[in-house]
């Protein structure tokens, strides 16, 4: 079957890890018989660079035409200055409010061959698994197009006080707690709710609705986290969670904070989508890894290519509904870093010679192609 995928590489890092994922895609292609054809789109600071604005039309517009998106990063430090709604990151805020993406899906989990870049204690780890093991395995679901990033904002007194505004609708929190469910239903069945209700009267709404959504998931077992507690818990039992549901910028910063326990924020992909449909060919989804485009190791061949690959076997998943074949991306994935291979990120400095070799961008995506094709 052929698909069309829209591509924008961005900015810093991004083409570099686009690069090897679109050859994971290819390679998939060639095994099983499939078509995946490329639209290449600019946006972020390549955009503003050659038309004025970070997500020019034409981009929203042809990847609204294409079956999914997937993205490298956005944004450096020769943009930082410009006023905020001209900005690189306002492309993604664009592209996903445009395509309707308002669920943004980022597993978490320490891989085996990774145990050692976790900063964590292994008895730390085993005491917070339910199977005593040295091992998490979570998936954050972060609320994407509402909240304190698409509230009102602005300057008074001369712009000596500023204001951002958190609000959520009914509507907003329903749909994405459901989306929740709907995940933890194929995971462990189990689902946290994190917000601030102690203090924001936004919070307490979360709280509400999620009390009558919980209502029709009786086979789920919900529960209620503070962000502070929650970003505490993370660090000192990350095996008790399964799914947690939380705002777009608790989602932002928690993300962050649980990927430095898998080893590197390269490892982590994530996918925005506006439903869960197992079973059937998704909708369009945008995917994309959880990282920035991490000017200072751009054009080096040092960036990990892993998260973006991963991204590219979500997208397999949820938008074309190709189960095996994602999977077969992430077994190949295992099959590299069980061979030793490790970009420079994860890379453990006390390895014994001879157990782990260090490659760059280019030779590690190569690997995953290898291992998928003679998998
Ligand atoms: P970052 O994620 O780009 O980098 C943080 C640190 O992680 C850096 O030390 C970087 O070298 C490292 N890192 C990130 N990805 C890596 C990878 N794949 N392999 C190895 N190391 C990796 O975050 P930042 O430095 O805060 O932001 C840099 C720029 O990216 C900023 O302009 C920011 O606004 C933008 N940004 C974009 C996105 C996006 O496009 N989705 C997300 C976050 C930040």
């Amino acid at each position: 079957m052929d698909y069309s995928i829209a591509l924008v590489p961005g900015d810093g890092i991004g083409p570099e890890v686009i690069a090897p994922a679109t050859e994971v895609l290819d390679t998939v292609g060639d095994r099983y018989g499939h078509g995946f054809h490329y639209v290449e789109l600019v946006a972020g600071g390549k955009a503003i660079d050659s038309s004025g604005e970070p997500l020019p039309r034409e981009t929203l517009e042809a990847a609204k035409q294409c079956d999914a998106l997937l993205l490298g990063a956005v944004g450096g430090p020769q943009w930082e200055t410009l006023p905020g709604h001209l900005r690189p990151e306002r492309a993604l805020l664009g592209l996903r409010s445009g395509l309707g993406v308002f669920a943004n899906l980022r597993p978490v989990a320490l891989l085996p061959q990774l145990k050692d870049a976790c900063p964590i204690k292994d008895e730390v780890l085993r005491e917070s698994n339910p199977q005593g093991k040295p091992h998490f395995d979570l998936l954050i679901v972060r609320e994407l197009t509402g909240g304190i990033y698409f509230g009102e904002r602005g300057r008074e007194d001369a712009g000596k006080r500023a204001f951002d505004t958190e609000t959520y609708s009914w509507e907003e929190i329903e749909r994405v707690l459901r989306i929740g469910y709907t995940a933890a239903g194929l995971r462990r069945k189990r689902l946290c709710v994190v917000d601030k209700a102690n203090v924001l009267e936004s919070s307490r709404l979360w709280r509400e609705v999620a009390s009558a959504v919980a209502q029709e998931y009786p086979g789920i077992e919900t529960s209620y986290l503070y962000v502070d507690n929650c970003a505490m818990q993370l660090i000192r039992a990350p095996g008790q969670f399964d799914v947690i549901v939380t705002s777009n910028l608790f989602g932002d910063i928690l993300s962050d904070e649980a990927s430095v326990l898998t080893g590197s924020i390269g490892m982590l992909p994530s996918a925005s989508l506006s439903s869960i449909a197992p079973g059937s060919k998704g909708p369009m989804g945008m995917y994309e890894p959880i990282h920035g485009s991490a000017p200072d190791i751009a054009g080096r061949d040092l960036a990990n290519p892993l998260g973006t690959i991963l991204s590219a076997a979500m997208l397999l998943r949820y938008s074309f509904n190709l189960e095996h074949e994602a999977a077969a991306v992430e077994a190949a994935v295992q099959a590299v870093l069980d061979e030793g291979l490790r970009t420079q990120d994860i890379a453990r400095r006390s390895a014994l010679p001879g157990t782990e070799k260090v490659v760059g961008t280019q030779a590690m995506g190569e690997a995953v192609c290898k291992a998928l094709a003679n998998g």
